[in-house]
């Protein structure tokens, strides 16, 4: 090739990647969908193709199954992608137990899409181990544990509930969205699998969406990686960067928000305009005891809270919040609340006095004086 290359080509291969040696503290972002083979065919590294894998997938991925006590952890676009391919390890014809207020779209999931798959459901109270045992059905595959539950922050015990499936050879999944690594570990309490929505604290800035899956065993493993492959739905290189990031500082994140929530739930509780708060880190609530057992070192950042007033009542208080913005989500720096039965649509049974607040990591002091002047008259 004696002739000067042309335009076009200068064009290409003149931004070809030339610091493959580089060695940066901050990991890039690979956004290279295609990998290089070697003369042999052969690749380096394993990676061939982005939807197989991607060395920024790659880190999150091997992050969070240390941090899960995991063996195997796979990413996916979204908490509802990874609740999918969690039901997509399913056969025709079985039956799945779940929480009777669970995260309402893995209802609607099942309602509006499973259901096409002959893949059919109950919901259940999780606190109550004697309805657990009286759902299961000899077609029952997997129970799916929320704990807390979303939105009455309800605790399941999950060491009970899968010694229960495994004497029925029925898998186990725990959402460990609201509790993260850091307060539980549902694989060493007997789960088989564990899902997050790591849009939420693994991310903990609300500008990325993402989910995972992380389990034990081999042939579980197996299954979901090829469901994350084939059916594509995986995190873009960027999104997995922006998660990594986050976990660098999840820890310090949602330990300040939980001491924050522990505070504002202690705060709002004596409070005479409030009618109950839900906080599973007060020792009102029914299931304190067994979060105290399971969740390690914390109680988590979410509250739920029932106003004395109705539905019109609950959205003045809300309003009147200056520290608190009103928006659907959870888990990031800034504190949310949101009316939750107007988010969950008509069929929802949340109580119209509701209010979620997804505690931030502002100064306490602010957030109480804050809720001091919604409340007063
Ligand atoms: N699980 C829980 C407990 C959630 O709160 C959410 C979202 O709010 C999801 C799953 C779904 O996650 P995503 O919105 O990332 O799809």
């Amino acid at each position: 090739m004696k002739k000067n290359p042309k335009f076009e080509t200068i064009a290409i291969k003149s931004t070809e990647n030339s610091f493959e040696n580089s060695r940066p503290v901050s990991t890039p972002i690979y956004l290279s969908s295609t990998y290089k083979r070697n003369n042999d065919a052969s690749y380096n590294n394993d990676l061939i193709y982005s939807r197989s894998d991607n060395p920024n997938r790659n880190i999150i991925e091997t992050a969070i199954a240390k941090l899960e006590n995991g063996n195997y952890a796979f990413t996916f676009s979204s908490g509802m992608a990874a609740i999918s391919a969690v039901f997509q390890t399913l056969k025709s014809g079985d039956h799945i137990i779940l929480p009777d207020d669970c995260y309402y779209a893995v209802k609607k999931l099942m309602e509006n899409i499973l259901n096409r798959w002959n893949l059919s459901f109950d919901l259940v109270d999780m606190s109550n181990l004697e309805s657990v045992k009286k759902a299961i059905k000899s077609n029952t595959a997997l129970i799916w544990i929320e704990t807390p539950s979303n939105p009455l922050l309800k605790i399941s015990d999950i060491q009970e509930i899968t010694k229960i499936a495994k004497t029925k050879n029925i898998l186990c999944a725990v959402d460990n969205t609201w509790l993260t690594p850091v307060f539980q570990n549902p694989l060493q309490l007997g789960a088989d699998f564990v899902m997050h929505s790591t849009t939420k604290y693994f991310g903990g800035h609300s500008d990325v969406l993402g989910g995972c899956v992380v389990v034990n065993d081999k042939i579980l493993a197996e299954k979901i990686k090829d469901i994350q492959v084939l059916s594509g739905a995986v995190p873009a290189p960027f999104d997995c960067w922006l998660i990594g990031r986050g976990i660098q500082t999840l820890h310090l994140r949602i330990t300040k928000q939980a001491k924050n929530a522990s505070k504002l739930a202690k705060y709002l509780e004596s409070h005479p305009k409030i009618e109950k708060v839900l906080y599973p880190g007060l020792k009102s609530h029914p299931q304190h005891t067994i979060a105290k057992k399971q969740q390690r070192n914390g109680f988590g950042a979410m509250i739920s809270i029932l106003i004395k007033g109705d539905e019109k009542e609950t959205f003045t208080i809300s309003t009147k919040l200056k520290y608190f913005t009103t928006a659907t989500s959870l888990g990031g720096v800034e504190s949310l609340i949101e009316h939750r039965k107007s988010v969950e649509g008509e069929n929802s049974t949340t109580p119209i006095n509701l209010l979620r607040i997804s505690v931030g990591i502002e100064h306490i002091d602010d957030l109480i004086a804050d809720w001091q002047q919604a409340l007063s008259d």
